[in-house]
């Protein structure tokens, strides 16, 4: 990396202030088009998705559904047996993960000649980042410093009371586990360590699972999560966690105590936006977030925001978008906004769910009338050969029989995760259930069910019940 860098007399077209999913891709898209960058960054490129985030996760419920399947693989006729889970073994693949697709990460910035500046940055004004003693200027300035993990008052957090920055690195399963939030890390987290072996319970104070997604997903979850015995409380809030010895009692306003050799607090994630001068500078922010309009200014001069630190969902593809939108932008390529509605989501437990547009309940608030079709996952070929349950629910715009545009797409089963990039297809190009359903999708695949929902909606159903 190196630390030299344009100074105030040579202004950079852009000093990007933290390196992970939405400073980084900034960074590489302006080198792409011809502008010259200094990216700051205070710890590692590629941010929380690489290092604490999207990626370990992801290499953790792999190697967790490799647990299942040597423990079900009687189901289909395999003789397997699930011994037990190495730790150090899963931490090893993780981190190779992770490493492989770092190095390749340093690599792909250094060869676009992007300065990367080593240390914390200060946004002192406009146009000016000061990294230690030195100053860097920009004719614009990017603030791309992500997110941390919450916790709550009064809990302190240690080795048995983590937040998932520890969770991804632990040396043992814990035996009982229990998580605080029900939101996509909670369940992502209660998934991997039950299908590791653990006895994990899932606390959220809200009345139902996953409660950013449609009510339909939900139930789904719940229902999955019963069959696979991790024990939920929907509807309760957390009162305190007391340590004794190796052990937490995790102790609910509905006076229930439940004792656990670990507590992961996954109480959602706040802006990481004090103490890099943007309020002193004068950056407009709400409840800790840097406000932005729909360009991604922040209203102080040649001041952007992108990613976490800005309001919405947060997620790492929307701040790679946020990142090339700005840097078209500062280009005068003039790029499409990027609103929150047409990102795909997938949480990634098992079953996985995925989705994009608005839930039915959003749907109803925005239109006049609005339809809904449910397709089962039973009648698709492919999930029941993974044995898998779920369902995929459409949302139309006006009424049955009528011809309004897909505006919502809500699925659950394993896998469903990799429909999301047709779905997300469905619902930006606005495609009316009349235009997807003459598309042919291959068998047997999961991607028939997007077909067979899409088809029942356009009038001609055809592996549909009733
Ligand atoms: C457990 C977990 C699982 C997740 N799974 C997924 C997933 O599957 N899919 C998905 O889309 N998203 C997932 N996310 C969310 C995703 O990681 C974030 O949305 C994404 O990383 C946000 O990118 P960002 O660039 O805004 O911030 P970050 O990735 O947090 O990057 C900010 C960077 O800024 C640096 N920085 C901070 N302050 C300074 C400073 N003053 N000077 C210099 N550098 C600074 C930080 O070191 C960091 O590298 C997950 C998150 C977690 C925690």
């Amino acid at each position: 990396m190196s630390e030299a860098g344009p100074r105030e007399a040579d202004p950079a077209d852009l000093v990007i202030l933290g390196g992970g999913s939405g400073g980084y891709a900034c960074a590489l898209r302006a080198a792409e088009l011809g502008l010259s960058v200094v990216l700051v960054e205070k710890d590692k490129l590629g941010g929380t998705c690489l290092h604490r985030g999207c990626i370990p996760t992801k290499a953790l419920l792999h190697a967790a559904e490799i647990a299942d399947h040597a423990r079900d693989g009687a189901k289909v006729g395999i003789r397997s047996t699930f011994d037990g889970v190495d730790m150090a073994g899963v931490n090893t693949y993780k981190d190779g993960v992770v490493g492989r697709l770092y190095k390749g990460l340093q690599g792909l910035v250094a060869s676009r000649g992007i300065t990367v500046v080593e240390g914390a940055g200060v946004l002192e004004g406009p146009g000016v980042v000061r990294v230690g003693d030195d100053r860097y200027a920009g004719r614009h300035v990017v603030l791309a410093t992500g997110s941390y993990a919450r916790s709550l008052p009064g809990l302190d957090l240690d080795d048995r009371i983590v937040t998932s920055d520890a969770a991804i690195s632990l040396d043992e399963v814990p035996r009982r586990v229990v998580v605080l939030g029900g939101g996509v890390i909670g369940v992502e987290f209660a998934s991997v360590w039950r299908s590791f072996g653990a006895e994990v319970t899932l606390v959220e104070a809200l009345p139902r699972l996953v409660p950013n997604e449609d009510e339909f997903c939900s139930t789904q979850l719940a229902r999955a999560f019963r069959r696979r015995r991790i024990t939920t409380r929907t509807g309760v809030r957390f009162a305190k966690a007391t340590r004794h010895g190796d052990a937490v009692t995790v102790s609910l306003e509905s006076g229930e105590e439940i004792e656990a050799d670990l507590l992961l607090v996954a109480v959602g994630r706040g802006p990481n936006t004090t103490g890099h001068g943007f309020a002193e500078a004068g950056v407009p922010m709400a409840e800790g977030f840097v406000t932005v309009d729909d360009r991604l200014r922040t209203g102080l001069d040649g001041v952007y925001a992108v990613g976490d630190v800005t309001p919405g969902l947060q997620l790492a593809h929307r701040g790679f978008a946020h990142g090339i939108f700005v840097a078209e932008d500062v280009a005068g390529l003039d790029p499409a906004p990027v609103t929150d509605d047409g990102i795909p989501r997938v949480t990634y437990c098992d079953p996985e769910i995925a989705s994009v547009g608005l839930t039915e309940d959003a749907a109803r608030d925005r239109y006049d009338e609005v339809h809904t079709l449910t397709y089962d996952l039973a009648g698709n070929g492919k999930s029941q050969i993974l044995q898998t349950a779920g369902a995929i629910k459409l949302v139309q715009a006006g009424p049955a029989g009528g011809d309004g545009p897909v505006v919502g797409v809500h699925m659950v089963g394993s896998r469903v995760g990799e429909l999301v990039g047709e779905a997300q297809l469905v619902y930006n190009w606005e495609a009316l259930p009349a235009d997807v359903a003459p598309l042919i999708h291959a068998h047997p695949t999961q991607s028939e069910a997007l077909g067979e929902a899409h088809l029942a909606l356009a009038g001609k159903p055809l592996h549909t019940h009733g």
